[in-house]
């Protein structure tokens, strides 16, 4: 797909815009209130008071029939920002929202001529077809689909010309603002620009729970909030959905299937109408806490502390003709595969079972990595990379786990700052600390997954130590060290900066 970005005038960008003001990154106007309600009403999985259900907001409330799937919904404070008092439509409508896909269809069933109308009837340059640019498939049941898919209201004639207004197909700084905090709020890299993960995640993001009929489908799993929404209302009620991923995989069918049964539904694991109803009938009976987090410690635990048979597999960031970052006579690619060599060495020598999921002159998906990875049935994933920057002065070592605002992977938190710790004790590297990333690698793997980037390339200090031996070797035997770690219970932890791994006798 073509990258959008801050400047770029083109019919998808109208479509962003209408979908960051649903979810409430861009300010409402009046009448998109009001059109928002009445979808709601319309439609039973929606929520009846526009509230938003903001992660462990409803730790303590039974299962209302909320949607907890939008980050936050248009309020009062939209009015104030944007200085419009409701039930007052004004030009505004255009520069803030153009409500162009998302309240067209009832502001057309009212017979309301909209300022959008207006603009665009003043403005021929304005593409009026709503399809157009659609970059993203929709489902048919999808809310904006179905405001997409009515008649379009005749303009009405202008008396008022238009005041200075930004078409809806312009990305200008309030887009540009929106889409960032959106990509903060989901985990994603914040740099305004949108890609093929923004767009996925804006896709995913307007799904609400009830929209579509959602079950295991191997071959194109089900992604988005309705299914996060699904896992949350599970786990809560104590079913092993695992990680509240947003992912309907086996064991999110397994739970609702294990839900159904309880319930003296047909237990097909698919989730209709009837297991929907039964969803929101039922009050919580577990408060507090995050079952899921408790559940994958608890999983850990159970293996003990003994790292034998345990399987790490590592995913050397680059491969083939993806050389990653290259600079100061270092390229990440080779960098990254002599450490996992070592790493892989020594881990074997530990008595870990250490798999590399691609080969050197392999260049794969951050989906195919995951899939490897899961395909091996490996009970820790570490992505190994370089970074790199515009700034030469950017430098230190970061690491990576599974988390947005709905939950995190508990365990690749520890591991990340088990690692993070170990490597900055090892080496001179800067410490940029330990960061949530809903990035695919780490969030369709089904195992606790780390990415770490090991410096910059790019700054001078960073690229002498990671030219050496020495550098390498203290990150393998930090890696080793911190794998020991988090198998350990927590009172054999050592308390001090350093644990050294002996290796197992007659391993060669
Ligand atoms: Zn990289």
């Amino acid at each position: 797909m073509k990258l959008l970005r801050l400047g770029d005038q083109e019919p998808a960008v109208a479509e962003v815009r209408a979908t960051l003001t649903y979810l409430g990154f861009l300010p409402a106007t009046p009448r998109q209130i009001s059109g928002s309600a009445e979808r709601a009403g319309a439609d039973p999985a929606a929520p009846p008071d526009g509230s938003a259900s903001g992660p462990g907001s409803g730790s303590t409330t039974g299962i209302s029939p909320d949607s907890p799937t939008s980050p936050t919904k248009p309020d009062t404070a939209a009015y104030q920002s944007s200085g419009v008092s409701p039930g007052t439509a004004t030009t505004r409508d255009v520069a803030t929202s153009l409500d162009a896909a998302t309240s067209q269809g009832t502001a057309a069933s009212k017979g309301l001529a909209t300022t959008s109308d207006q603009a665009a009837s003043t403005d021929p340059g304005i593409p009026r077809d709503p399809g157009a640019g659609s970059a993203t498939t929709q489902s048919p049941g999808s809310k904006l689909g179905l405001a997409r898919d009515a008649p379009v209201a005749t303009p009405a004639p202008s008396t008022v010309p238009a005041a200075p207004v930004v078409p809806a197909d312009r990305f200008d700084l309030s887009l540009d603002r929106a889409l960032r905090a959106f990509q903060q709020s989901r985990g994603l890299s914040v740099d305004g620009i949108l890609g093929p993960d923004s767009a996925r995640s804006l896709e995913e993001a307007r799904r609400n729970l009830g929209d579509r009929l959602l079950y295991h489908s191997p071959a194109h799993p089900f992604a988005g909030d309705d299914v996060a929404a699904l896992q949350e209302r599970l786990s809560n009620m104590g079913f092993d959905v695992g990680r509240t991923d947003g992912i309907f995989g086996p064991r999110t069918e397994g739970a609702v299937r294990e839900f159904q049964r309880n319930r003296g539904l047909a237990s097909d694991g698919r989730c209709g109408p009837h297991t929907l109803r039964e969803l929101k009938r039922l009050r919580r009976t577990v408060t507090g806490g995050r079952p899921d987090v408790l559940r994958e410690s608890v999983r850990l635990l159970a293996r003990g502390s003994s790292l034998l048979g345990v399987v790490i597999a590592l995913d050397p960031g680059h491969g083939g003709g993806d050389t990653g970052v290259a600079c100061n006579g270092l390229c990440e690619r080779d960098l990254m595969a002599d450490l996992a060599d070592r790493l892989s060495t020594r881990l074997i020598d530990s008595g870990l079972e250490s798999v590399l999921i691609h080969a050197p002159d392999e260049s794969l998906t951050e989906q195919e990595r995951a899939a490897r990875a899961n395909s091996l049935e490996a009970d820790l994933l570490i992505s190994l990379h370089t970074d790199g920057s515009d700034s030469r002065h950017a430098q230190g070592v970061s690491a990576y786990y599974y988390g947005t605002t709905r939950g995190s992977s508990a365990v690749g938190e520890r591991f990340a700052q088990l690692v993070q710790r170990e490597i900055v004790s090892r080496t001179s590297m800067q410490d940029c600390r330990t960061h949530p990333k809903a990035w695919d690698l780490l969030r369709r793997t089904r195992m606790p997954a780390v990415r770490l980037d090991l410096g910059y390339l790019t700054n001078e200090q960073d690229a002498r130590a990671l030219g050496t031996t020495q550098f390498l070797s203290a990150v393998a035997e930090a890696v080793l060290a911190a794998t020991q770690r988090l198998f350990l219970p927590p009172e054999m932890d050592a308390p001090t900066g350093q644990l050294h791994v002996p290796r197992v006798a007659g391993r060669s």
